[in-house]
């Protein structure tokens, strides 16, 4: 600790490159500060910085922390307890450039595995980055001291040493509860749980918290209304079951359709108190599946819903720089069964006409020969048969699908109601005049098998591989675009995600002989092991990660204009 003090009084006014010499571990009377890595100037990214406190000398009782759900709450919670002390804070000291932040990884909504807090059960380590002060270029060590012996010391003893058992114990309970709802879905044939009371309606387009005024709480309709035992509480939860199967969103323009399938496609996730969402729970194989014109594909084998498209062009190993909405969808499709989906979250809005449907008089006008689509409609039961993939599908003006559905859930005024014996019955009283064009099953999944070189971080003479933002990754001299990937919820699941593809390059595990599915379960089984940060190669401070699902790294590796695959 003095020591530190001393070095930084040496190094004051000395140009910014002396703050290396700072770099190392320092032992405090609460805690110990590992610098691990010293910023090259006030504009450069904040330097990388973990205090770690011994777990005994917290609240943080072992019983917290007995499962992994728990302890991935007990992390959130400290995590939001530090963001909060933080900002109590001026958010500069002064000076340049990023001069006097102190910043963490703070949580959102989602409560999701990240490395800004890792409980053992050992030691709490805080992963912090801190903006290392400077006029100019010139350090200003009396404002680092301020950091790290009032700032950082006071925030941690507030944040961590304050903690409580009360403060920690509704949080874990709701773990428990969500973690119960999951495997109750699981066990029950059942694909998605939204209960009574949830607010799902968003505060805007681009803000994931909740609508605060005029929002119309969940209710579900008594025919779908299930109720769940749960720990902690003496009643169990009710609200509307999904089955597995096939069932369709249907109901006027504006009745609150896409925003039913968008608390679906969230549901993967847990919500904090809070947040309306918290008992909203979907299969965390639920992929959401949509158009993206543009995308690129590499040796994807679509001919299950896509045959032989004009001149020839065979499908069975179908790549493109520039995708079309059908084929764009097709492939996404088909990957997404590769990576081992359990169920496709579709809405009509942004998904490709042609691929969900071709109508009776369609089907009259242009024959079957000419047509290299097969429409979704023709292969969902096929794809539930033989893949056990669900689907829930918003349609608005579809009415062929009544055909194919097991349960139709009708949004009126954002009221949900059970249509399902009605549209049964309309089904039935109008034909839709179409011929099933599917065949009896859905066809083979070819696994794909990545080949060496398809990951190439190498920009001229550097490595480059970086997160701008949630949705544009640079790789190499590719950019990656991830815009379309609605369960990307988090800046640092993208930085995940490049640590992963970097990992993998680095270790060679594209070989030409590993498949794409035995490259997400490698991946997953590190995290689950040696944890998030283990796939980084900085030493100490693992970077601000939060952990992907293993469908959101395969698309994002899908999308890779340089990945090159053989079947
Ligand atoms: P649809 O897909 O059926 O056309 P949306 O789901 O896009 O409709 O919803 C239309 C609007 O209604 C959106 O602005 C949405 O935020 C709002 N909305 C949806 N559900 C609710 C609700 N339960 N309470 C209040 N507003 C809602
Ligand atoms: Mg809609």
């Amino acid at each position: 600790m003095e020591t530190l003090r001393q070095r930084l009084r040496s190094i004051d006014q000395k140009g910014y490159k002396a703050y290396k010499t700072i770099e190392g571990t320092y032992s405090f009377p609460l805690f110990t500060l590992a610098i691990d890595h010293v910023q090259g100037d006030p504009f450069a990214e904040p330097s990388k910085v973990r205090v770690i406190i011994p777990r005994a000398k917290t609240a943080l009782a072992a019983e917290w922390m007995n499962t992994k759900p728990r302890r991935i709450r007990c992390e959130d919670v400290l995590a939001r307890r530090i963001y909060h002390e933080l900002r109590q804070w001026p958010l500069r000291a002064r000076g340049s450039g990023k001069s006097g932040l102190v910043l963490i990884d703070a949580p959102e909504q989602k409560v999701l595995e990240r490395t800004a807090v890792q409980v053992t059960d050992e030691t709490v380590t805080v992963c912090l980055s801190v903006g290392l002060p400077a006029n100019g270029r010139r350090i200003l060590a009396k404002e680092a001291e301020a950091i790290f012996f009032e700032q950082i010391p006071s925030v941690i003893e507030r944040a961590v040493y304050g903690l409580r058992e009360e403060d920690i114990r509704a949080a874990v309970e709701l773990a428990d509860q969500q973690h119960a709802i999951r495997r109750y879905l699981r066990e029950h044939g059942l694909v998605a749980f939204v209960a009574n009371g949830a607010v799902l309606p968003r505060e805007s387009g681009v803000s994931d918290k909740p609508l605060q005024r005029g929002a119309v709480p969940f209710q579900s309709p008594p025919e779908l209304e299930i109720a769940i035992p749960v720990p902690h509480r003496a009643e169990p939860i009710k609200g509307m079951g999904i089955r597995k199967g096939i069932t369709l969103i249907v109901g006027g323009g504006y009745h609150g359709k896409s925003t039913l399938l968008q608390a679906l496609e969230h549901g993967v996730y847990d919500h904090v108190a809070g947040d309306g969402r918290e008992f909203v729970i979907t299969d965390s194989g639920a992929v959401k599946i949509r158009a993206e014109d543009g995308r690129s594909v590499a040796s994807v084998d679509i001919s299950p819903l896509i045959g032989t498209l004009p001149y020839g062009k065979e499908t069975k190993q179908f790549s493109t720089e520039n995708a079309s909405g059908s084929t764009s969808q097709a492939a996404s499709m088909i990957e997404m069964i590769e990576a081992g989906a359990s169920a496709f979250l579709i809405d009509e809005d942004t998904s490709a006409t042609n691929l969900l449907i071709r109508d009776g008089r369609m089907q009259a006008l242009v024959v079957k020969d000419a047509e290299p689509i097969t429409p979704y409609i023709d292969k969902a039961r096929q794809l539930f048969r033989d893949y056990g993939i669900s689907t829930v599908l918003v349609v608005g003006g579809l009415g062929d699908y009544l055909d194919i559905a097991d349960c139709v859930i009708k949004m009126e005024q954002y009221v949900p109601f059970d249509v399902t014996a009605e549209a049964k019955q309309i089904a039935l009283q109008m034909p839709s005049g179409r011929k099933a064009e599917g065949g009896e099953s859905f066809g083979c999944i070819h696994e794909r098998i990545p080949l060496p070189g398809s990951l190439n971080s190498q920009k001229g003479k550097k490595e480059k591989a970086v997160a701008r933002g949630r949705h544009v990754i640079q790789y190499g001299q590719t950019d990656l675009l991830l815009y379309a990937l609605e369960q990307l919820v988090d800046d640092s699941q993208t930085r995940a995600i490049v640590a992963a593809l970097l990992y993998m390059e680095r270790k060679g595990w594209f070989d030409g002989k590993k498949t794409v599915r035995q490259l997400l379960d490698a991946i997953e089984e590190q995290w689950d092991r040696q944890g998030l940060g283990s796939v980084s190669f900085r030493k100490g401070h693992p970077g601000e990660l939060a952990r992907p699902r293993r469908f959101e790294l395969a698309a994002a590796l899908n999308r890779l204009r340089t990945l090159r695959c053989r079947q």
